[in-house]
């Protein structure tokens, strides 16, 4: 977590506030999570770039820059903030959202926060946000996802499924919450190995990846850690979840009790009648 869906919500609301912008400057509480170039380069390179575009990719934020691109990921759970403009006041003096590690501040006055309880998020300055993101699998959401391709990238491979989901390279975006959802609308058990996975069945999780995706998106996101929108409020999502930490609870589908078990070192979750 935060996983596409809570950054898609992000980066849709942030969008009408950054684009058009320019960084006036960023204060850095926890330098070890500047990526890229080093912590000064930031703080001297940064101010005066112009936001063109905001973006998603995977689970990234890119900010596309009038030269280079701003890339900015989570990690283990946080938010990307934004705070309106105040006044006279400047950066220093102004009260910060708890565990704000970065502050950017706009050329309108207005911030935004980096809040990362968990410090293991990043951010990057490159001069082309592939050098970020160039590895990753498809976007799930576009064209480029088809049906014979993921049954392409699955083809002879003898690790399970969930682990392949979560990879990233196969496709980008999905984390803990929508693999273990996906898997369900699926009807498939995580531990399946994945070329033992029927042509119908590829098919089921092809359109059930997409499916919870959407679904997260349409609920602005899974608000059970830390995860907010830029202006503070919580996504609605958690309350849809048919397994994710619903262990001990009923299946929606077949009324079992849904299990929790650590696979691969992820908590997963799944019904284990009607999941196969
Ligand atoms: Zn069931």
């Amino acid at each position: 977590m935060p996983e596409l869906p809570e950054v898609e919500t992000t980066v849709r609301d942030l969008r009408p506030r950054v684009v058009g912008r320019s960084f006036r400057q960023v204060d850095i509480q926890v330098p070890r999570m500047v990526r890229a170039p080093s912590p000064e380069g930031l703080r001297q390179e940064l101010p005066g770039r112009l936001v063109q575009a905001l973006e998603r990719r995977g689970k990234y934020i890119l900010f596309r820059l009038d030269r280079g691109a701003l890339v900015v990921h989570l990690m283990m759970g946080g938010a990307l903030m934004w705070a309106a403009p105040e006044g006279a006041s400047g950066p220093a003096e102004r009260a910060r959202a708890k565990h704000t590690r970065l502050a950017f501040l706009l050329d309108d006055g207005s911030e935004l926060w980096l809040v990362n309880p968990r410090t293991l998020g990043g951010v990057w300055l490159v001069e082309s946000a592939e050098q970020v993101v160039g590895r990753l699998g498809p976007e799930p959401l576009s064209d480029e996802f088809t049906p014979l391709y993921f049954a392409a990238r699955l083809k002879g491979r003898t690790s399970p499924i969930k682990p392949l989901l979560l990879s990233q390279e196969v496709v980008a975006g999905v984390g803990n919450i929508y693999a273990d959802e996906a898997l369900f609308l699926a009807e498939i058990r995580p531990q399946r190995p994945a070329d033992e996975l029927t042509p119908q069945e590829v098919r089921r999780l092809h359109s059930a990846v997409r499916a919870a995706l959407e679904r997260g998106i349409r609920h602005r996101g899974t608000s059970l850690g830390d995860f907010l929108d830029p202006f503070g409020g919580a996504g609605t999502h958690q309350n849809q979840l048919s397994v994710f930490r619903r262990q001990g609870q009923p299946c929606p589908r077949c009324g079992s009790v849904i299990v929790k078990e650590q696979f691969r070192g992820r908590g997963t979750h799944y019904c284990p009648s009607c999941q196969r």
